[in-house]
């Protein structure tokens, strides 16, 4: 079995939802975690949770491209449902200076309020770190993870780009890496990063409906394309598919600290 860590199925691209799912665990995916962009979202990915309990595994969090001037209304909605429903992780949360710059003090605000909570509710937090403007986006989200110090904070940095010693240092601060279709890009870089670091630290993800892997490259991604991925790391750590298979599963249920799911 192999877990998608980060889809967004809700989408509505997903017109197909159930033909998409059929496909996906016919490839043999048998959890796909679901992380939340904003309150627009919520209903779409409940609707998918409830239908599908065992397989489709929500988050609760406010993305940071969508914060704006409604931020503090966001967040007193995220904390609601945090304490009102069970969700496997905090997500997804942190800092994007590609797209708008506009509302990057209340990204931060809402990325330490967010990663607090985690803590506090013992939960995994998906993050995202997107770089542009010549800011590096990964280095100072783990610049204030370090700074916050929370006990029992983990989870994934999702969409993972960076170099190997960015890799490192997200394993120290106790992080998985998030691996997605870039890793299957030509010029995406993690050819030269994947071979450095240990299986036991990768989880797999596809982030449908965005980074498609080789050869859907551009077209509308789906957890079916997992495998794809998955074959990629095997090849670039010379290992079995078995092997990437069970130990990326494994890691990624070492996350959910005891929550009953399979
Ligand atoms: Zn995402």
């Amino acid at each position: 079995m192999l877990i998608d860590t980060h889809a967004h199925i809700y989408d509505p691209q997903f017109e197909d939802r159930e033909t998409m799912l059929r496909q996906a665990a016919g490839e043999g995916i048998g959890q796909i975690w679901m992380p939340n962009c904003a309150r627009e979202t919520v209903e779409g990915m409940m609707e998918l949770a409830s239908a599908y309990p065992d397989r489709c595994l929500p988050m609760m969090g406010l993305h940071p491209c969508y914060v704006s001037e409604s931020v503090e209304a966001e967040l007193a909605e995220v904390e609601n449902r945090l304490h009102r429903s069970r969700f496997i992780a905090v997500g997804e949360i942190g800092l994007d200076f590609y797209w708008d710059m506009t509302f990057v003090p209340q990204q931060f605000e809402a990325f330490r309020v967010q990663l607090q909570w985690a803590s506090s509710l013992n939960l995994p937090v998906s993050i995202h770190s997107r770089s542009g403007h010549d800011r590096n986006a990964f280095a100072e989200a783990a610049d204030l993870i370090e700074q916050l110090a929370l006990p029992n904070l983990n989870g994934i940095f999702h969409c993972f780009v960076g170099t190997a010693d960015e890799a490192r240092r997200a394993i120290d601060l106790g992080f998985k890496l998030g691996i997605g279709g870039v890793s299957t890009f030509k010029n995406g870089g993690l050819d030269k990063v994947i071979p450095e670091i240990g299986l036991e630290h990768l989880v797999l993800e596809t982030d449908s409906p965005y980074l498609a892997p080789v050869p859907y490259r551009g077209k509308r991604n789906e957890p079916a394309y997992l495998r794809l991925i998955a074959r990629r790391v095997a090849d670039l750590k010379q290992v079995s598919m078995e092997l990437v298979e069970s130990q990326t599963t494994t890691n990624a249920l070492t996350l959910l600290k005891g929550i009953p799911t399979l």
